[in-house]
């Protein structure tokens, strides 16, 4: 198996541009869950790079439970995606759901997302396969850590050996929270494979308030990667406002998983601490 220790005993890094994910630094991929508008897209890059994020993530595809629910801006939402990058610097991760837009999204999309629900779609993993981009594949929401790495699996053997595993939460009993986020994953995938994992405390909790302490928890387990929803008005997105942060408490989570990331060996790369502007000393927005 490609995706095996066995095959290949060092770790694999998994380069979006400048940024490496699988060395020994913490990487953070943040932004909104959808990419709502021109203006609210930009604001938000800004206001992320700024705080210290290393790469930003927004859907233009969506992919909702309901067909009746906002499905993203789409082909707009690319453009838009583009335009912060060069503003920002950023690379950006967004979601590709539909295999015959693989090539086209490859252009101009630097990481390409797998969403949960089509971590099963095998000829969408196959054609991911045959492009060079990076790939994030969350975990299926009812998939064992064994069906994880062959949907990798589907991706490594058609030639893309730049894979990224996301833990983003499975469907237990507990309805508290949206899914249950495994965190044990991560030891356990460290020991059957080369590949990095990264973790979404977002989506794992569904939660404001369970995004910060398990975006820590994440990186003291050794996470390579943490994915946090970023919305400038949370109470107004169009999608996912009820777990997205914002900007203001975003900036104080990175300063938070800055330290514990220091503390682990697996700083950020390039952390400067900088006032999140309008605030004074102690206060908070
Ligand atoms: C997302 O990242 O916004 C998303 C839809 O994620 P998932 O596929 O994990 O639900
Ligand atoms: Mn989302």
């Amino acid at each position: 198996m490609k995706s095996s220790r066995n095959t290949r005993p060092e770790p694999t890094e998994v380069a979006i541009g400048d940024v490496v994910v699988g060395r020994a630094q913490t990487v953070v991929i943040a932004g909104p869950c959808a990419v709502e508008s021109h203006d609210g897209l930009l604001r938000i890059a800004r206001s992320v790079k700024a705080s210290g994020a290393h790469l930003l993530r927004g859907g233009a595809f969506k992919p909702r439970t309901s067909p009746y629910s906002f499905q993203g801006h789409g082909d707009e939402a690319l453009q838009w995606l583009s335009e912060a990058r060069v503003i920002t610097g950023l690379k950006v991760v967004s979601e590709v759901m539909d295999v015959r837009r693989v090539e086209a999204m490859a252009q101009v999309v630097d990481c390409l997302q797998v969403g949960t629900r089509n971590m099963q779609n095998f000829d969408l993993l196959r054609e991911l396969g045959r492009v060079k981009n990076p790939v994030l594949l969350k975990r299926g929401m009812s998939a064992t850590i064994e069906e994880w790495l062959l949907a990798a699996e589907y991706i490594l053997a058609e030639g893309n050996p730049n894979v990224i595993l996301c833990e983003r939460g499975i469907r237990t009993f507990e309805s508290a929270t949206r899914n249950t986020l495994d965190l044990s994953a991560i030891p356990v995938v460290r020991a059957l494979s080369h590949l990095p994992i990264a973790v979404d405390p977002s989506h794992g909790t569904g939660r404001r308030d369970g995004v910060a302490p398990m975006t820590l928890a994440a990186i003291a387990a050794g996470a390579d990667a943490v994915m946090i929803e970023v919305h400038d008005d949370p109470e107004r997105a169009l999608s996912d406002g009820a777990q997205s942060l914002s900007l203001a408490a975003f900036h104080d989570l990175m300063a938070d998983a800055a330290r514990i990331a220091d503390a682990c060996g697996r700083p950020f790369q390039d952390h400067r601490v900088v006032a999140f502007p309008g605030r004074h000393s102690s206060g908070s927005i």
